[in-house]
């Protein structure tokens, strides 16, 4: 199959440099899936790496989230992940990393820690097969990626948020257990926060939301959060843990999730907790960031920690799903607020940075 063409991608040379180049596209190997980028999101983790704050990943081509197009297959693609048919001209979403399925993790069936998860993820652009990342006119999907056919009906910039934070979400739910008895908190509504809400809701929880912008607070309470603490108003922990207290006839909250990226915020959420609370961490990722914390309130509160990066890469098709049945229940759509084309990659991220834009979306 020869797919004879010139596609662009974004190039992380440095942090906060950015060219965009040109290269051939490739055809897909056995396995493989050549796609055009439909749309690509500019995500929080997005801006750790263009800044050159995220503890792995330093340069490369840039870009995670996407919804994407099939133009080839390569041999032996009869069907997505699901086994769902695929066909080329189908709308389809790729996990944004590799579960190889032959490390010690994978063979563990801890797939979400596979061990070769980046070994595709932000490559150089001059290494074949030059679309390693989403910002660009051609993603590829190489054999050893889990990705899902994206069925009609699901609004295009929704749809490409699926990868990154619905589908860490909803794993991250499984792991911690979430029911219709529990009060959860959620601290923070961007991306993450904002999913967070809507799969509590789905559980059938009670949601309480903290975070300190009002267009955050106020998106949060579209996507049906029961409670909202603004952090200006209620500016001390102990204030917000008497608030939370008396939201949950003076016990805590059963489940705390942090999705801020503050690291004093695991702090408070220890505290917002009930005794035998379970906390989910999976805002704090960036190295050489630290809270002060004492470990005994932890442990005399018998505290369940969990915590995760990525998810399980068959949770893709599970947020494919929810979306396909329960989109139209929570206002996804209002939190991409400013497109920008290609060209305009930088100004994206700039303009994501300094929250001018809550979540920006980039189309080739
Ligand atoms: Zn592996
Ligand atoms: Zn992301």
């Amino acid at each position: 199959m020869r797919v004879d063409e010139r596609g662009t991608l974004a190039f992380l040379e440095a942090p906060e440099q950015v060219s965009l180049r040109e290269y051939d596209v490739p055809a897909p190997e056995p396995g493989a899936v050549l796609t055009e980028v439909v749309r690509a999101n500019v995500c929080g983790s997005e801006l750790h790496i263009w800044s050159g704050d995220h503890p792995l990943i330093r340069d490369g081509v840039l870009g995670h989230e996407a919804l994407c197009r099939v133009v080839a297959l390569g041999d032996g693609v009869e069907t997505d992940y699901a086994g769902t048919p695929i066909e080329v001209g189908d709308y389809v979403v790729p996990a944004y990393f590799a579960t190889c399925g032959h490390c010690a993790q994978c063979g563990a069936g801890r797939f979400r820690l596979c061990e070769n998860a980046y070994k595709y993820w932000s490559r150089p652009p001059g290494r074949e097969p030059h679309f390693h990342g989403t910002f660009g006119t051609h993603y590829y999907i190489h054999p050893d990626q889990f990705f899902y056919r994206v069925p009609d009906g699901i609004d295009e910039g929704v749809a490409a948020a699926a990868n990154c934070a619905l589908a860490q979400v909803l794993c991250g739910f499984d792991v911690v257990g979430v029911s219709w008895e529990d009060t959860i908190v959620v601290q923070g509504a961007g991306g993450l926060g904002l999913n967070a809400v809507a799969v509590a809701k789905e559980a059938g929880a009670d949601v309480v939301v903290i975070d300190g912008v009002a267009g955050r607070l106020d998106l949060a309470a579209d996507f049906g959060a029961d409670h909202l603490i603004d952090l200006t108003e209620l500016d001390t922990i102990d204030e917000r843990a008497e608030e939370v207290q008396s939201l949950t006839d003076g016990l805590g909250a059963d489940v705390a999730v942090e999705v801020t990226g503050v690291p004093d915020a695991f702090t408070e959420g220890i505290e917002l907790l009930r005794d035998g609370g379970r906390y989910l961490e999976m805002g704090n990722i960036i190295p050489g960031r630290e809270t002060t914390f004492e470990p005994g309130v932890m442990t005399r509160k018998s505290i369940t920690v969990e915590s995760l990066m990525r998810y399980d890469p068959w949770y893709l098709g599970k947020a494919i799903e929810f979306l396909a049945r329960r989109a139209g229940a929570y206002p996804f759509e209002e939190v991409l607020d400013a497109e920008f084309p290609l060209e305009d990659v930088e100004t994206a991220l700039e303009w994501s940075r300094d929250r001018s834009v809550a979540r920006a979306t980039l189309v080739p």
